[in-house]
C-alpha cells in the first residue's frame, strides 16, 4: 500500500506525464522520477478552458471514447463551465473516507434514506426516487412546485438530506408551514459558505444533527465536518494547501482528469497538525466567509435565489454544447438583467452571437414571470472583484 505522499508522487507524475494540459506547461521537458509539489505551476479553471488542451489522461482516451467514464459538468462561484470525468472506481476510492467518517461521526451509512438535490440540466426527471434515495432537480426551485416538491420530501422520510444552504433556508419556510416529519438525523451542507445564523435556524426547524461538507466534483471531497466543528482535510482523497489566500488543490484520486494544484475560488486557511478533540490528528480547513447576496430582489419586496437565472445559461450550455465559457448575472433594475457572457472561440461563436439574446430574454421573461429587460453583452474576460477576489455570478444593484 502507497502511503499519502507516495500517492502524490504518482499522480504528478501521471498527470504531467499523460495529460496534454500539463504536458504543455512542462514545455517539452522530460517529467523527472521525483517531483515536488512546490516547483509545479498553480493552475485554475481559467488557465485550463483558455488553453483548448485536453484535461483527459492519454490512458483514458478508450474509456472515455467507450463512454466508461461518468461525467458531469461544473460552474461553481466563478461562472467558467468545464467538464469533470472521473473513472467510477477511481471515484469510489474517493469518496470512501467521506462515507466512514459520516458512519463515524453521524451514524449515517448508505443504508439511510437521502435526499439531496441535483442541477437541473443533467437530467430533464423533476424527481428521480431509487429505494433509498430521492433526487430533487434544482428546477423546482424557480418552477413554481417548491410546496409540491415538499410535501414529496416529507411523503419520502428521508433520514438525511444533502442540501445548500440557500435549499435549506427554503425548505425551513416549507417545514413551518407544512410541519416536518420525524425520522429525519442529519442534514449535511455543501455547495455554499454555510452562515451560521442559517445553520442555527435549520438545526432549530429540522431538530437534526448537521454538518458541513467542503468539496467539487473535480476532486470530490475536501473536508468534512467533525462533531467539534472542525473542518478535518480529507488528506485520503486531496493534498491541501493555499495559494495566497485561496485554497489550491490536488486530487490523489482522479487519474481520468488529474487535478494538481488546481487553485479554486474560495478563500480559507490551513492548520497543520491539529489534534482535534474528535480524536482525530490531522489538517484543518477554515473557510472564509463567501456570498451571502445571492438573491434577485423583487418588487414585493420577496426574494428569488439567483439560481432561477444562472439556470438560463446552464440550460443553453447544455443544448449548445458548452457555448458560454464564463458569466455574470447583474440585476440593475427588479425588471432589468445584465448578462456577460465570455463565449468559446470556434466556428459558432458569431451564431451564437445572434441567437443568445433572444434565448436569454426569453428565459428572464418564464423565470421572472413577468417582461423584463434584458441587455446581453459579449465580454473577452470577466474579472474578479477586488474586495474578495472572486468572479460573483450574480450581484444586484438594488439596495
Ligand atoms: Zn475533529
Amino acid at each position: 500500500m502507497l502511503n499519502n505522499h507516495q500517492i502524490l508522487q504518482k499522480m504528478m507524475r501521471h498527470a504531467y506525464g499523460t495529460v496534454p494540459f500539463y504536458q504543455h506547461l512542462m514545455d517539452g521537458d522530460v517529467v523527472a522520477e521525483s517531483m515536488e509539489i512546490d516547483d509545479l505551476p498553480i493552475v485554475d479553471k481559467e488557465c485550463m478552458v483558455k488553453s483548448g488542451d485536453s484535461m483527459l489522461s492519454s490512458r483514458y482516451i478508450g474509456k472515455y471514447i467507450g463512454k466508461q467514464l461518468s461525467w458531469t459538468r461544473t460552474s461553481g462561484s466563478s461562472g467558467i463551465l468545464h467538464e469533470i470525468y472521473w473513472d467510477d472506481e477511481d471515484e469510489r476510492k474517493s469518496l470512501k473516507s467521506l462515507w466512514l467518517l459520516r458512519k463515524k461521526y453521524y451514524g449515517i451509512s448508505p443504508r439511510q434514506k437521502l435526499c439531496y438535490f441535483f442541477p437541473s440540466d443533467i437530467a430533464v426527471e423533476k424527481y428521480m426516487e431509487k429505494e433509498r434515495v430521492l433526487a430533487v432537480s434544482r428546477s423546482v426551485l424557480y418552477d413554481g412546485s417548491m410546496e409540491e416538491t415538499y410535501q414529496k420530501i416529507k411523503q419520502f422520510h428521508p433520514e438525511w438530506m444533502i442540501l445548500q444552504p440557500s435549499i435549506a433556508l427554503l425548505l425551513c419556510h416549507l417545514a413551518e408551514k407544512y410541519g416536518i416529519w420525524n425520522n429525519l438525523r442529519y442534514i449535511e451542507f455543501t455547495g455554499e459558505y454555510l452562515e451560521l445564523p442559517l445553520r442555527h435556524r435549520v438545526e432549530a426547524v429540522f431538530g437534526c444533527r448537521t454538518a458541513n461538507q467542503y468539496g467539487t466534483k473535480e476532486v470530490n471531497s475536501i473536508a468534512y465536518e467533525c462533531p467539534e466543528g472542525n473542518m478535518h482535510v480529507m488528506s485520503d482523497n486531496v493534498y491541501l494547501e493555499t495559494a495566497g489566500e485561496n485554497v489550491c488543490v490536488t486530487s490523489l484520486r482522479n487519474y481520468a482528469m488529474p487535478f494538481v494544484r488546481y487553485q479554486l475560488d474560495d478563500r480559507g486557511k490551513i492548520s497543520r497538525g491539529v489534534a482535534c478533540a474528535c480524536g482525530r490528528c490531522g489538517d484543518i480547513l477554515t473557510l472564509s466567509a463567501g456570498r451571502s447576496d445571492d438573491f434577485i430582489k423583487l418588487a414585493d419586496g420577496g426574494v428569488m435565489h439567483a439560481y432561477a437565472l444562472m439556470q438560463i445559461v446552464h440550460s443553453i450550455n447544455y443544448q449548445y454544447d458548452g457555448c458560454i465559457m464564463q458569466y455574470q448575472i447583474i440585476q440593475a433594475d427588479y425588471d432589468y438583467f445584465v448578462f456577460k457572457l465570455v463565449l468559446a472561440e470556434d466556428d459558432s461563436e458569431e451564431e451564437m452571437k445572434d441567437i443568445l439574446p433572444q434565448l436569454i430574454a426569453r428565459g428572464v421573461d418564464e423565470r421572472m414571470n413577468e417582461d423584463c429587460v434584458t441587455d446581453v453583452q459579449f465580454e473577452e474576460d470577466i474579472f474578479p472583484e477586488e474586495r474578495t477576489g472572486k468572479c460573483r455570478i450574480f450581484r444586484t444593484e438594488i439596495a
